[in-house]
């Protein structure tokens, strides 16, 4: 492995204990500030006269006929979760299989977000799907975008996905057609086709949102959101070519979440001026990526590596069972690695849930620690470097790491805005006012994320109508309810692909949807085996479910309302009753990936009925 001139030095046992109080003091005053009543309405939907933001750079829409026939499988989203439903559908041999899209290919997430920089969070070898099966070998560590959607395609090519999926194709509604026991398809491109079986695997980040900045209407200049990243403008590629015909722009971003720390260092390196207007500062820690050596990849890649791989990810990064060699090695198993050792060194007889909590604490303490002497080390202005540290648990945002990010505040040409905490005052015909100073520019690009928290009729743009006209929004109106996060009674043949309510594996999403495929594949081919032409989870088996997951600890880490307001808090509002519901199953993500193989394997389909 290369360490990288800024990793950290190994931990010294006579190091300085840091001030607990205080550093909880910081990190309340630092989300006091941030706190806000509109919580999640502080940011705007691209629609209206913010449409055109949602345009598709990538691909020219292609006119077509609506489609008025019938397929076995439809599924709803062209991502991994659709890509990996699909080929398991395919591989139990149902090949009547149509993926409905609205971007113009495969990808999803990875169709979208072309931006310069980037690249998986966790490490190849666990995040790409279907690496074995499609002979792929990662090039990187942490591999970088175009490789990553050009798996997709390589998916949907060797699963014959293409040949009836509809790209550029945005549903409408869906209804269940109880006489015909069909799914009715409608869309914005005039289809009205049915199917068997739906699958529905919208992703969780796929609604663009834009910060509501007094003002954002009136910026004369040019603008995009990074999920839109406009090459024709900037020059430039998605594999990181320079973007000359920035040279002499002056380029603002407002955001500095997961995205920007991956874009900036290349707009720092284009650019003529850059200005990062920043609100909250992302943790970013040491990233280390590495080219992959083929010869090693052959020699480990023997039969049923990539599950063997998944599984070692799982069981280290969540802790569950006894020390395994971690096999993956990347930022997320290193996390849970240093709270393992940090609970491991208590004494037997002091192993409490209190002395456990706090061993966790003081490990994120440290972390946190060590990711601020970071800022000061790499970044040479110290006030910059003052301004880049968070404070706050590294859980209660998105972790980052890059090698790049905070280096890229030593360019002369980049200006980091700070705002303390509360955005940006303004948005003008000219610029971005911040501080109550004017920065005039030619380009504004918004990293400002996605819709998170709403709820899924809203994000998805369509409700999904049940037996007995039944809305899913109705349904779920006190909360998701689902077995195994894929089934929903009321609503037959219909399942979807998502984490929540099944693993809950954050970590690596990619492995809860390949587990979600594999049994949506069993379940359908068992129907079609049959000759049912219904498959429905029972209400007393989805209540038990729900029974069951509120036997669990809950939303830990992720939701607290302790924390900075981000996505991951709701923005630092109650969420509400329902979120309760927005948990995994209660003995984690090892102990799901368990259950639901022993499940499948069991073929009782406990549960379900067949009709
Ligand atoms: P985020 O929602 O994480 O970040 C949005 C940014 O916009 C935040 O820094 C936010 O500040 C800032 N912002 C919002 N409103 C204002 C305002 N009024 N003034 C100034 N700043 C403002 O979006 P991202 O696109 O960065 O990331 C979304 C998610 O996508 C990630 O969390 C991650 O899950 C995923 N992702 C994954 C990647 C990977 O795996 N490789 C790479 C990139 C993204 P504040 O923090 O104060 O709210």
């Amino acid at each position: 492995m290369t360490v990288t001139s800024d990793s950290p030095a190994p931990s010294d046992p006579g190091a300085p204990a840091f001030d607990k109080a205080a550093l909880k003091r910081k990190y309340r005053e630092e989300r006091d500030k941030r706190l806000r009543a509109d919580g999640n309405a502080q940011y705007i939907r691209l629609s209206g006269r913010f449409a055109h933001y949602l345009t598709d750079p990538y691909v020219p829409v292609a006119p077509r006929e609506p489609k008025t026939d019938h397929v076995t499988f439809a599924f709803i989203g062209g991502g991994f979760a659709g890509l990996v439903t699909g080929a398991r559908l395919v591989e139990a041999g149902i090949r009547d299989v149509r993926i409905v899209e609205k971007g113009g290919d495969f990808g999803g997430t990875w169709y979208w977000n072309r931006y310069p920089g980037a690249q998986c969070d966790t490490a190849s070898m666990v995040y790409m799907p279907l690496l074995e099966e499609t002979g792929h070998r990662p090039s990187e560590k942490y591999a970088h975008a175009p490789e990553i959607l050009a798996q997709c395609q390589r998916i949907g090519r060797q699963f014959g996905l293409y040949d009836k999926a509809l790209f550029h194709t945005v549903v409408e509604s869906l209804a269940w057609d109880d006489a015909a026991k069909v799914w009715v398809i409608r869309t914005d491109r005039g289809d009205r086709f049915t199917a068997s079986f739906l699958g529905l695997g919208t992703g969780p980040l796929h609604v663009p949102k834009l910060p509501g900045i007094p003002g954002i209407e009136d910026f004369e200049g040019h603008a995009f959101h990074t999920s839109r990243w406009d090459y024709a403008y900037t020059g430039g590629d998605p594999s990181g070519a320079a973007m000359d015909k920035l040279r002499d722009k002056r380029v603002g971003i407002i955001g500095t979440g997961a995205t920007a720390v991956q874009c900036v260092p290349h707009l720092a390196r284009s650019a003529g001026r850059l200005f990062v207007f920043q609100r909250t500062p992302s943790s970013v820690d040491v990233r280390a990526n590495v080219p992959i050596d083929p010869a090693w990849f052959d020699e480990i890649a023997t039969p049923g590596w990539q599950q063997r791989w998944l599984e070692n990810f799982t069981a280290n990064q969540t802790g569950a069972g006894p020390m395994v060699e971690d096999l993956v090695m990347d930022g997320w198993t290193d996390l849970s690695r240093r709270i393992r050792a940090k609970i491991g060194d208590l004494p037997r007889d002091q192993l409490t849930p209190q002395a456990m909590m706090a061993a966790f604490e003081d490990s994120d303490f440290e972390k946190m620690e060590e990711i601020r002497a970071r800022a000061d080390r790499v970044v040479q202005d110290p006030e910059t470097a003052r301004k880049l540290k968070a404070w706050y648990n590294q859980l209660c945002k998105r972790p980052c790491f890059h090698d790049a990010y905070l280096q890229a505040f030593n360019n002369p040409n980049v200006t980091l805005v700070d705002t303390d905490g509360k955005g940006v005052d303004r948005i003008t015909a000219k610029g971005v006012v911040a501080g109550g100073q004017e920065y005039p520019l030619d380009c504004l690009i918004f990293a400002s994320g996605f819709e998170v928290g709403t709820a899924f009729a809203s994000r998805a743009g369509f409700d999904v109508e049940g037996r007995h006209g039944l809305r899913l929004s109705e349904h779920w109106a006190e909360g998701m309810r689902t077995k195994h996060g894929v089934h929903v009674h009321g609503f037959p043949n219909l399942f979807f692909v998502q984490p929540t309510q099944g693993a809950n594996l954050i970590s690596n999403v990619p492995h809860n949807l390949t587990e979600a495929g594999k049994t949506i594949a069993l379940v359908v081919r068992e129907a079609l085996d049959r000759g049912a032409r219904e498959v429905e989870v029972t209400a007393e088996a989805e209540q038990a479910w729900i029974d069951l997951l509120l036997t669990g600890p809950g939303r830990m880490m992720l939701g607290s309302q302790e924390c900075t307001p981000g996505y991951y808090n709701n923005e630092g509002q109650d969420p509400g009753p329902a979120a309760r519901l927005n948990v995994g199953y209660p003995a984690g993500a090892m102990a799901y990936f368990s259950y639901i193989d022993a499940w499948r394997r069991d073929g009782a389909f406990d549960g379900l009925t067949f009709r």
